[in-house]
């Protein structure tokens, strides 16, 4: 494996064009889109800024391996070897993959490897094993009726993959499995911030051995090649990880074109509630992870924290000496627990949110400061005393960034549900109690599409998919892969 000092002379040396049917090829443009190492700013390379030229192309190119095969046409069992030939090939692949992943967007080495990577086997997995159990139907007739009736299912067609930076890697292969699984062909349009494990993904399928044309990548911004991806006329879905203002435009693009089916898997602001009879010492430990998981940068982190008022202070203090001790550097480092921010652009937005909300009267516990030096650093964060209307509570800060409140002790549950509620977004929840009739009641309450009971427990994965404004549709399990095909009702006389 490549030493890191090898993988940046490797990445500077090199210059990344588009996959389109099957081979690179520079874009049409000759913009070229400088990426960056957050951890400090410095460039690492280029990639292309491909256009709806190239967009139109690689389409093409999804419609004509559609159309002609081999893909959809094949036995199903076919696909499905190819889905665990692409895993295993990731997993030879997976200490050189981490550190690209870890350079490109400031995760963690570990995380990325023992948390995205892993889960994107894993995807990969179950879904090829989906593949050859996707299934119509029979109504059960009355006896002698002349005919047969029948529904089948049948893949979606052209699938445009849209993605974000902060989890770039896992959330391009969870969005391929069922898709390819279904016998779909795509188009891929990673983040241009973090676009650089896409890019080897393409390499990892040429060489495993994926037709021409099912898999193609364009490069380049959101706002020309992903929206020439949610406009065009003959993509069929787009499958969107991002932000709600990118998934509305999304949706009114399929409204203004060809009403193409649309998955959008967007953000959050979820709730945290934890209560006096909770393992205090395990809460603590676990939502300070969650918030130093990609620096804050994730969707489902928990970000609201409301403490029962008699283990408020306790908790808080807890929480910030875990904050003091976390290790910040780059996440490329073996010994890092959070990376840096993935741009300066996200953290002046960050200290926009905090700054609003301390001039409003949140308390500082910890930090609400950008860490001085190089890269994009920004200090694990912990408000207190914040109200509904603030914007920490409003807002994604999408930054390594906790406000929290204390509710009465004597609070009914309605009450408190009505606080955790108090949000435009519904993705995900936490509670942490010991007593399984509040854990319920409360569950049943909440507007979430999860809800992760005292640090969460199962295995494999699950539908996945927002309430409200955090998103439309699920992603995972046989939900996920049925929303990659169109039903076919078949009605025949004899
Ligand atoms: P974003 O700005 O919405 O961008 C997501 C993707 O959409 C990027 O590839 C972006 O390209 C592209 N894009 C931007 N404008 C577009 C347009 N007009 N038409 C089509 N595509 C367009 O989100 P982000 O900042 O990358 O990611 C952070 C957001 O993702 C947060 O809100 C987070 O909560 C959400 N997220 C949600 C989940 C989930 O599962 N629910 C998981 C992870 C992240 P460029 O980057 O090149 O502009
Ligand atoms: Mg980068």
């Amino acid at each position: 494996m490549l030493s890191l000092e090898a993988l940046k002379a490797k990445l500077a040396a090199s210059s990344f064009d588009l996959y389109i049917d099957g081979e690179w090829t520079p874009s049409r443009g000759a913009e070229r889109i400088t990426v960056d190492d957050p951890a400090t700013g410095d460039p690492l390379t280029t990639i292309a800024a491909g256009d709806a030229a190239d967009v139109d192309r690689a389409v093409a190119a999804a419609r004509t391996a559609f159309r002609t095969g081999p893909w959809p046409t094949m036995p199903a069992t076919g696909r499905a070897a190819l889905l665990h030939a692409f895993a295993a090939a990731i997993e030879a692949d997976v200490d050189a993959l981490a550190l690209l992943e870890s350079l490109d967007t400031g995760n963690t080495l570990a995380s990325v490897r023992n948390g995205d990577i892993a889960m994107a086997q894993q995807f990969l997995r179950e879904n090829a094993g989906w593949a050859t159990k996707l299934e119509g139907g029979v109504p059960m007739t009355t006896s002698g009726t002349q005919g047969l009736g029948f529904w089948t299912r049948e893949p979606i067609g052209v699938v445009g993959v849209i993605t974000p930076w902060n989890a770039p890697f896992l959330m391009m292969v969870q969005k391929l499995s069922p898709a390819l699984a279904a016998g779909c062909t795509v188009v891929v349009k990673p983040a241009e911030l973090a676009p650089l494990t896409a890019l080897r993904l393409g390499e990892i399928a040429k060489q495993v051995g994926f037709p021409n044309g099912v898999i193609n990548i364009v490069t380049g911004y959101g706002h020309i090649a992903g929206q020439a991806l949610a406009d065009h006329p003959d993509v069929n879905m787009i499958s969107f990880t991002g932000s709600t203002a990118v998934g509305k435009a999304i949706l009114q693009a399929s409204g203004r074109t060809n009403l193409k089916r649309v998955i959008l898997e967007l953000g959050g602001k979820s709730p945290i509630a934890v209560f006096a009879d909770a393992d205090l010492e395990k809460a603590a430990t676990a939502i300070t992870r969650e918030i130093l998981f990609k620096s804050g940068q994730y969707c489902a982190a928990g970000t609201r924290l409301f403490v029962q008022a008699s283990v408020h202070d306790a908790l808080l203090a807890r929480i910030g000496a875990l904050m003091d001790d976390a290790k910040i550097g780059p996440g490329h480092e073996p010994t890092t627990n959070m990376g840096p921010m993935i741009s300066e652009k996200q953290r002046q937005r960050a200290e926009s949110i905090v700054d609003d909300s301390v001039k409003q009267g949140a308390r500082i516990i910890r930090g609400a400061a950008r860490r001085e030096g190089p890269g994009y650093f920004y200090e694990p964060t912990l408000l207190a005393n914040v109200t509904p209307s603030m914007r920490v509570m409003q807002e994604e800060v999408f930054a390594p960034v906790i406000a929290a409140q204390a509710f009465d002790d004597d609070m009914d549950l309605d009450a408190l549900a009505a606080l955790l509620n108090d949000s435009s977004y519904g993705l995900s929840s936490k509670i942490w109690s010991s007593t399984l009739g509040t854990v319920h009641r409360l569950a049943r309450k909440i507007e979430a599409g999860l809800v992760v009971v005292n640090g969460g427990g199962g295995e494999g994965p699950m539908p996945f998919g927002g309430f409200k404004q955090s998103g439309y549709g699920r992603e995972n399990g046989r939900a996920g892969i049925e929303a990659f095909t169109e039903i076919k009702q078949i009605r025949m006389a004899f």
